[in-house]
């Protein structure tokens, strides 16, 4: 097979070097999986994996040499690993595989392409070039993966109840890359015998490792459109195995003719539209992301999706179902289900295995908060109202409002015109603020140490009260954001609890 491919997919220094030492070795090298699909899709690619008839160890330890880079060697899974120039290649040997039915954990031993390629979750996945000097660049693609790429066909080579009952992490595979590759031109759709079958596996979740689902969620939650996912994930009946609580939000209730709004398609059309306005702020450089380096704040202009803003999205009515009630006048109502969802949230990263730390914080802030900037379109706009919600907000402010405009859906589009117009005035009305009184980074010009030094007191309850006093009068607007005012208004308010300055 002469592969006299017009192309420059293996353009790069890298790919001849490969095949060189590879000859010299006398092994057979390819390229496969991802980065063969994405030279035929245009998308950049920067994560190369190399599959050898032979030692993929022994492989990647000589080219490491040749090109004077460091080999991370995995020998348990008999990988290894080097970078060159900003690219990761990854060298595994070729292997056949089978399965027991209990673990995901397969029995392996050494194979040939062939076999290897047979072993691959998509047919589009399994696509592979020579590295061959005689056919250098040709294709082998024995199961027809680029007339599936091109169709946009998401496909097993095996028969789809055996790969997925092998390996059930395919399942979350196969809607992840449908999901992710589908564009505004070519939507991917997986194949009805395939969709099928995931119905039928479905209990095969169960071996998997909440770290493993929660990979694939994360990959599939930085889409450009992630509710195509969900929308899968449902129609399979995968839902209820990766977050039940969001299959909760399913469906609607009618009583005395009174509905609701469908709370799982609210959810995925606000986590679409998080994406949308992320990647459009992003694009224009408007977004910042904040941190702490050595105790000193660091900001960035965001380059990349948030995931966990993206996690907010997803969760922010999760409080719903437990809120839920009807009222005879009012009808359905779910009052607090901000509060409820936001205590829900470390909960659900707990038994999600996601990091307990200021991620989650983060999220359950935004969950917590996301119905206080459309307070304001709704409500009058005062300016200790915007300061208050910067101030509960900080640096968050901007995620925030992004995630509640977001939020603004309905089946009446001169309604959702109205409020994102209102929504205009409170941002301005937040920049306006936040010039004058700074409020974002807050903090009490009066801290206990100068309460404590003024008055001779040990730490106690009263110096508390009396810096929440300061605090609660500079986001009322009752005195300035500075030192002067907020400690001539300490002093009166000691003095009212009957507190004697020592100096
Ligand atoms: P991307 O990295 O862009 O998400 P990818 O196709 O490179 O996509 P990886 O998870 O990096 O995906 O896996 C590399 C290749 O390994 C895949 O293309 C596929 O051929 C194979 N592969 C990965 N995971 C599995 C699996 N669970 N079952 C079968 N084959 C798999
Ligand atoms: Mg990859």
């Amino acid at each position: 097979m002469a592969g006299n491919f017009e192309n420059h997919f293996l353009d790069d220094e890298i790919f001849g070097i490969v095949s060189a030492v590879a000859r010299e070795k006398g092994m057979r090298a390819f390229v496969i999986g991802g980065f063969v699909r994405d030279c035929f899709l245009g998308r950049e690619c920067k994560d190369i994996d190399i599959v050898v008839e032979g030692s993929g160890i022994e492989l990647a330890t000589a080219v490491g040499a040749r090109v004077h880079s460091r080999v991370n060697v995995f020998r348990n899974f008999g990988t290894a690993m080097l970078r060159f120039r900003g690219m990761e290649i990854e060298f595994v040997g070729a292997r056949r595989e089978s399965y027991d039915r209990n673990s995901r954990k397969p029995v392996v031993e050494d194979g040939t392409l062939q076999e290897d390629q047979l072993r691959r979750d998509f047919t589009i996945n399994a696509m592979a070039f020579s590295l061959q000097t005689e056919d250098f660049g040709s294709l082998v693609d024995p199961f027809g993966g680029i007339q599936d790429l091109a169709a946009g066909i998401i496909r097993t080579p095996l028969e789809p109840c055996r790969t997925y009952s092998d390996d059930p992490l395919r399942m979350l595979r196969a809607i992840r890359f449908a999901t992710k590759l589908s564009t505004p031109e070519l939507r991917f759709t997986i194949v009805p015998e395939s969709l099928k079958a995931m119905g039928e596996m479905k209990d095969r979740m169960l071996i998997l490792s909440r770290e493993r689902i929660v990979e694939e969620l994360n990959k599939i939650l930085v889409t450009p459109k992630p509710s195509m996912a969900f929308q899968l994930l449902d129609e399979t009946g995968l839902l209820e195995y990766v977050l039940p609580q969001l299959a909760a939000l399913k469906g609607t209730e009618t009583m005395e003719g009174k509905g609701h709004k469908e709370n799982f398609s609210h959810t995925l059309e606000v986590l679409d539209n998080v994406a949308a306005a992320e990647i459009a702020a992003i694009a224009e450089g408007k977004l910042n992301d904040y941190d702490f380096e050595d105790g000193v704040e660091t900001v960035k202009v965001r380059k990349s999706p948030n995931l966990w803003l993206r996690w907010a999205a997803l969760l922010h009515d999760i409080g719903k179902p437990r809120s839920k009630k009807f009222d005879p006048q009012q009808g359905w109502t779910f009052h607090g289900h901000e509060h409820i969802g936001a205590r829900m949230v470390p909960k659900i990263f707990q038994e999600m295995k996601m990091p307990l730390n200021e991620k989650m914080k983060y999220v359950q802030k935004l969950v917590g908060l996301h119905l206080r900037p459309i307070a304001l379109v709704t409500e009058e706009v005062t300016d200790s109202a915007v300061r208050r919600l910067l101030f509960d907000a900080g640096n968050d402010i901007d995620d925030l409002m992004l995630l509640c405009d977001a939020d603004i859906t309905s089946k009446n589009p001169n309604k959702v015109a109205r409020l994102h117009n209102n929504f205009v005035l409170v941002r301005q009305k937040l920049v306006e603020v936040e010039a004058k009184d700074e409020i974002r980074n807050f903090k009490n010009p009066i801290t206990g140490e100068h309460v404590m030094e003024v008055y001779g007191i040990p730490p106690c309850r009263e110096i508390g009260i009396i810096k929440d006093y300061v605090k609660d009068s500079i986001l009322d607007g009752v005195i300035g954001n500075n030192f002067e005012e907020a400690d001539a208004l300490m002093r009166r308010k000691a003095e009212e609890i009957g507190l004697v300055p020592v100096k």
